[in-house]
């Protein structure tokens, strides 16, 4: 979502501050909750970059620091923030703006899910990244990071690989977010299992240090099938990573 700044009127809406964030909150919202928010923020940003050596150049101090803003409720949320209707977050990548509501069930892996994105663009750049590694790397540390009885279920998945209605990954390399839109629900939900699936088989097989070589090739400019390749020797291309992941989940 593009969106200038918050049209938040300065007496109604107050500020916290802490090493990484600036947190903008209606000031019907209790302390308590905002700081819980700045704490889970602080931990996942700590998180979120040693779990895959995200090291970048700029460190997210002062005025570089990602800015939260969480409105009074869904409503002034949908009011003021041009954030789809379905929504419980939306990002403005380039700003480093998160915007949000309070009081949700689920609300720190939404908080995993969108801080991953931007560490993880600010780290590679956004230019030859593909939709599916990106959300990949997301849904990877959502799961990771949730409760055991969050997890993500893979049976549908090996069922797919099974029966050979998986997506090719010739296909999943061309999916953009625009026309994975219009595409049915069930297909939306293997998109994202599936590329899952394929970040976790790298990291269980290969290691998690393989896996940060990878992302830090594409840092360097090299493109994704030459970036695994060169961090994991034994993947020789994407036929090869298809072959691999299929057997992988058929074992
Ligand atoms: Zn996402």
């Amino acid at each position: 979502m593009l969106g200038g700044v918050s049209a938040a009127s300065p007496k109604t809406h107050r500020e916290l501050r802490s090493q990484h964030f600036i947190i903008n909150y209606h000031e019907s919202i209790s302390y308590d909750y905002v700081d819980k928010v700045k704490d889970i923020s602080e931990e996942f940003y700590r998180v979120i970059t040693q779990e895959f050596r995200l090291v970048r150049n700029k460190l997210w101090l002062w005025e570089n620091r990602t800015k939260i803003f969480i409105a009074r409720d869904k409503e002034d949320y949908l009011n003021r923030f041009n954030c789809p209707s379905w929504s419980t977050a939306c990002v403005n990548y380039k700003d480093k703006i998160i915007r949000t509501y309070p009081d949700q069930e689920n609300f720190s892996s939404i908080l995993v899910h969108e801080l991953t994105h931007i560490i993880f663009r600010e780290y590679v750049g956004l230019k030859k990244l593909p939709l599916w590694l990106d959300e990949a790397v997301t849904v990877y540390m959502e799961d990771k990071y949730s409760k055991k009885s969050k997890r993500r279920d893979l049976s549908p998945l090996k069922k797919a690989i099974k029966d050979n209605s998986y997506i090719k990954l010739a296909e999943l390399n061309t999916i953009t977010a625009s026309n994975l839109e219009g595409k049915s629900q069930s297909y939306v939900n293997l998109f994202y299992l599936e590329a899952f699936s394929i970040v976790s088989f790298i990291i269980k097989k290969y290691g998690g240090d393989s896996f940060s070589q990878f992302m830090y090739f594409l840092r360097r400019g090299y493109d994704y099938e030459q970036a695994l390749s060169k961090a994991i020797y034994s993947i020789r291309g994407w036929e090869d990573l298809e072959k691999q992941w299929k057997r992988f989940y058929q074992e």
